[in-house]
Formats: structure tokens, sequence, C-alpha cells
């Protein structure tokens, strides 16, 4: 390898406003005559080879393109996408993409390896509580898995597949293209090199059937709103052995009658009587878990806020509960009885500057501004 690192854009011979399809073509020239089985032993055109490769496997990624055209070679390094040679599996992955539309069909063994199962992804409905201590939900899905009749092999049980007579059990074909052939899918078995000739009844040969299942999920004490859980391998089946795939539960959080949530404290406004926010009083309020006792000092007002320590909610991390915030509102009195205004009117008969020091101050400010 080179002891200087050349700019990607200069190795593919491409400006720096090249579009994917350009960099696709540049990179599809360097390697069709870079290529090793074009030039054995040649180490030149192997290393530009590889040169050519992993521009292109940065270049075509819209991602690393990103952090390479803002911080370069050292970006990626930092970022951990370059300096350790190529990803496994993705030399392979770019070859056939590229190779794909040159030669008008798939160049890779893509159709007979593993493959992973799709992910999938369910709502999920959570009442407040539910959200806050956590659950275990029921899922219902429907999901793709091998197919029961035949598991997953696609043939009449008791049969078995026969080998393709194109192919002679390969899988592969040799297409040439002017210098040097390459491998395509066979296109009598589409590359498995054998062939079904008794299908199974139930899955008509595909292998996979689409079953109602129920996934058991277990629901971490503090999620919120909008929040994905993953949950690993409960996605849809992989084909030929390949892993399942994940299933995603986005959940929704239904409102609660009572309280409100801001990150993890639980809020709650509560109202008193207009005898108990003047006179002080020891109340019951609701928490999550059952009711608490909080005592109103005498004068509170509308808006004061209390606070109860780690009646919350727990974080989602594990470090910490939140609080319960209690707001207090005064309900002025209504639908009096004749004997209630009468006592009312001797009150405020009785009342002065002492009883409403807010009042008091709040004419003295309108007396400064009107008098100006
Ligand atoms: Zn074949
Ligand atoms: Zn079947």
């Amino acid at each position: 390898m080179p002891q200087h690192k050349r700019d990607y854009y200069e190795i593919l011979g491409v400006s720096r406003e090249a579009t994917p399809e350009e960099i696709k073509k540049a990179y599809r020239q360097c390697a069709l005559s870079h290529h090793p089985d074009r030039n054995p032993g040649d180490k030149k055109a192997e290393d530009k080879f590889k040169e050519a490769t992993e521009a292109y496997q940065v270049l075509s990624d819209e991602k690393k393109r990103g952090v390479y055209d803002r911080y370069g070679h050292e970006g990626l390094k930092s970022s951990g996408w370059e300096g350790g040679g190529f990803a496994s599996g993705g030399f392979g992955d770019i070859f056939e993409d590229i190779f794909e539309d040159f030669f008008g069909g798939g160049a890779g063994r893509s159709r007979n390896r593993p493959g992973r199962g799709r992910d999938l992804q369910v709502g999920v409905e959570l009442a407040f509580e539910e959200a806050a201590f956590g659950a275990e939900k029921s899922i219902s899905l429907r999901r793709e898995e091998a197919c029961s009749g035949c598991r997953g092999e696609g043939t009449k049980p008791g049969t078995s597949r026969t080998a393709c007579g194109v192919c002679r059990g390969s899988g592969q074909v040799q297409v040439s293209s002017g210098f040097f052939s390459i491998s395509r899918p066979c296109h009598r078995c589409g590359g498995e090199g054998s062939l079904i000739s008794h299908p199974c009844p139930s899955c008509r040969g595909s292998g996979r059937a689409v079953i109602e299942r129920k996934v058991q999920v277990k629901i971490p004490p503090g999620v919120d709103n909008g929040l994905r859980l993953r949950v690993t391998g409960e996605g849809e089946a992989g084909v030929r052995g390949g892993p399942r795939g994940d299933l995603y539960v986005a959940m929704t959080v239904k409102p609660h009658e009572l309280f409100t949530r801001r990150e993890n404290d639980v809020l709650c406004e509560v109202p008193v009587s207009f005898a108990q926010a003047a006179l002080g009083a020891e109340i019951e309020v609701p928490t999550l878990t059952g009711k608490a006792p909080l005592k109103i000092p005498a004068g509170t007002q509308t808006g004061k806020v209390f606070k109860l320590k780690g009646k919350g909610i727990a974080s989602l991390n594990g470090r910490g509960v939140g609080d319960e915030e209690i707001r207090i509102f005064v309900e002025t009195p209504a639908h009096l009885s004749e004997k209630q205004k009468e006592l009312l009117w001797q009150f405020a008969a009785a009342s002065d500057e002492k009883t409403q020091p807010f009042s008091r101050s709040f004419i003295e400010k309108v007396r400064k501004i009107i008098s100006k």
C-alpha cells in the first residue's frame, strides 16, 4: 500500500461533486482494468484495484462520504471506517452491486446464501402506569416463518430436490464478455443448483408461511411516548438457516386522568378549598403508588408547588427516580347559601391590608404607573 494515502476522488478520477452514478461508473472502469483476474501476477494492478475498491467503499456510502468530505482520511480513521481493511462481506457485496447491471443480471451467489430474516415493527399502547413501572405485554403479529409442512424445504414431504440439468447442480453458469468470463446464477434454478419437482402443498414450494404469533415482550420501567424497543430475534425467520430478524416495538403512552409527565417527574394539580388554603390543612394527595399525606401551611396560594421526593418514575437507565410535584389551586366557593354569603360579607368587612398582602402590593404598583 502507498505510504501517503491518496485522495479518494483522485483515485477514481471524479470531481468532488460527482453523483453516486458517476462514482459507480468510474469505479467499474477502474475495477475492470485492474482486476487481478485480468492481470495475473501484476502486483501494481492488484494495489490499484484495492485502492479503487477502498475509495469506492467510502464514496458510495453517503455517511462515510460525508465524513470523508469534512475530515478526510483522519475522520474515517477515528470513526473506525478506515485502517482495519475491508469490512467482512462488504467486498463481495460491492462487486455484485457493481457488476449486476453491467452483465444484466446478478453476478453473485446471494440467492443460495443464508439470509437474515426481515425486521418487523409493531405499535403497542401502554397505560401511564405500565410505562412508569414496566409491564409484560403479549403482542399479536403476523410474520413469515419457515413452513411447518416441509420445515422450510419447499418440497412435498417424502420427496427431495432434484439436481438442475442446466448448471449440473452448481447453480452458476459462465458468461463470456470479451476478455474474460464471469459466473452468473443459473436462470433455470435461480442459483439454487437444484429444483423442486414436487412442491409442498401448504406453501407451494416457497418454504415460507405467514403465521399469526403471540410474542411476550417485557417493557422496562421508565419508557415513554415515541420510544422503540428492540426485541432481538423476534422478527421474521431467516432463510437457509440464517438468523431471525428483530422486532421493534414502538410505544405510545395513554394520558392519565390525574397525572402528567415531565421526563421522570410526575405532575398533579390538586384543588383545596378557600378555607383550607387560608387556615392550613392536612390533605391526602394521589401518587402513582397510592395516597400520601401532605401538609398545607396557612396562607397557601394558588400555584404553590410541593415536591414529593422519589414519588416519580424510575429512569430508564436505572439511575435514580423522579419526583412528584403537587401544584395547588385554591377553589373559589360557588353556589353559596344565604348563610354562607352573610358570613363572607362579615369576613370581607373584617379584612384589611394585612390579610391581602398581594392585593396591597398590586394596588401600589398600579398607582405608581398611573401617576406617571
Ligand atoms: Zn441450475
Ligand atoms: Zn411447505
